[in-house]
């Protein structure tokens, strides 16, 4: 590393998210509603996403101002084609820690193996319910569970790390907290609980939908007894329990009850080169266009560098103070950004 950025909150750059595709094959409620993202959406042309070796570029000049860990997310990342290609071109990038994904799963199974084989080192794997009818309703395109636990175990069993990602949301699928809990510490997988938030201006979010993380683990420590674990490092965004006398974890998201935006350290990218400081920024800035005009790496570097620097995102800690207002901003949507 050259140089750590660090932004006006004195928070150092040093996670980037990169969003693949705005596409996805499902059509969660929360994230892109079928109603909204129908036949006729007007998903990017190929033209307008960063092509593999945009994207390596600009990693390169964000892990020389301090970026460490890479996030692939999307839209569904697995829907853009020859995915472990950019795997392997981020591999190779200096500076480079850690490659995760975030993905539903569905087509993990098919390839595990490649995006192990070309560097990738995790995969977020998120899944809201084991009840086949709520599954297929909430991922709005009646997928079913066996496919995405398919996906997980063909992960694990490639050698990469796995976590699951549940979306709590009041009403809809509280009742599989306790079934999820104990399926996965059954098979050794870190559950993370995460708080269903307000993000982007599609998703019809109310604070009563949210089941807050204290109540999930008071939840499940009444009938699987729990005790908290310290943080990895600074920065970690879930709290982390463990079931008592054993080694197996289970984390809490609290996004929206506990923010964590004191310790941000993420970037985003979306798959048409814009950069975002903040999950709900309503705008990003513009690197494609930049870079493909010719901007030179220490151009852009200053660019990124600048924009970091006056970053003052705090969205979720002003969130609970604003909620009345909320709505009336306009947001990025996530299946742009990645989450
Ligand atoms: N398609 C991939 C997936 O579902 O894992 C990656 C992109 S998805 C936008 C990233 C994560 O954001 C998923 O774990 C998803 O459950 C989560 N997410 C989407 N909308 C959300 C919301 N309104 N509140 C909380 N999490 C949300
Ligand atoms: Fe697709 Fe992921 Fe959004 Fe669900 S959460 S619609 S799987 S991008
Ligand atoms: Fe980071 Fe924005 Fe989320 Fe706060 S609201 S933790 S600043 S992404």
């Amino acid at each position: 590393m050259e140089k750590q950025v660090f932004d006006s909150q004195k928070r150092p750059l040093r996670d980037l998210r990169i969003s693949v595709t705005d596409k996805c094959n499902f059509r969660c409620q929360y994230c892109m509603p079928a109603e909204i993202f129908g036949p006729d959406y007007p998903f990017l042309p190929q033209h307008k996403l960063l092509s593999f070796e945009e994207i390596t570029r600009l990693t390169g000049i964000f892990t020389s101002l301090g970026v460490e860990k890479i996030r692939i997310t999307g839209g569904e990342p697995l829907m853009r084609r020859n995915l472990a290609d950019l795997i392997r071109m981020i591999r190779q990038v200096d500076g480079v820690r850690d490659i995760a994904m975030t993905t539903n799963g569905s087509l993990l199974a098919r390839h595990a193996e490649e995006l192990k084989a070309a560097g990738l080192d995790r995969v977020t794997v998120s899944l809201d319910s084991l009840d086949d009818e709520r599954f297929g309703r909430i991922n709005g395109r009646g997928y079913r569970v066996e496919q995405i636990l398919e996906g997980i175990e063909a992960a694990a069993a490639a050698g990469l790390g796995v976590k699951i990602n549940m979306v709590v949301q009041r009403g809809v699928n509280d009742q599989d907290i306790l079934p999820m809990a104990r399926y996965f510490r059954e098979k050794g997988h870190i559950l993370r609980f995460i708080e269903f938030m307000d993000v982007g201006n599609s998703n019809g979010w109310k604070l009563d939908q949210v089941v807050p993380s204290r109540e999930i683990i008071r939840m499940i420590h009444a009938e699987m007894p729990l005790e908290p674990v310290n943080p990895n490092y600074y920065g970690e965004v879930a709290s982390r329990y463990r079931y008592a006398g054993t080694e197996q974890e289970i984390g809490l998201i609290s996004s929206v009850t506990q923010a964590f935006c004191s310790t941000c350290t993420r970037a985003r990218l979306s798959a048409e080169g814009r950069m975002y400081n903040c999950l709900f920024a309503s705008e990003g800035e513009d690197l494609r266009d930049p870079l493909r005009a010719g901007m030179s790496d220490e151009e852009l570097r200053e660019k990124i560098s600048a924009i970091w620097t006056r970053r003052d995102d705090r969205y979720s800690e002003e969130r609970l103070k604003h909620t009345p207002g909320i709505s009336q901003r306009t947001k990025v949507e996530m299946s742009h950004i990645g989450g």
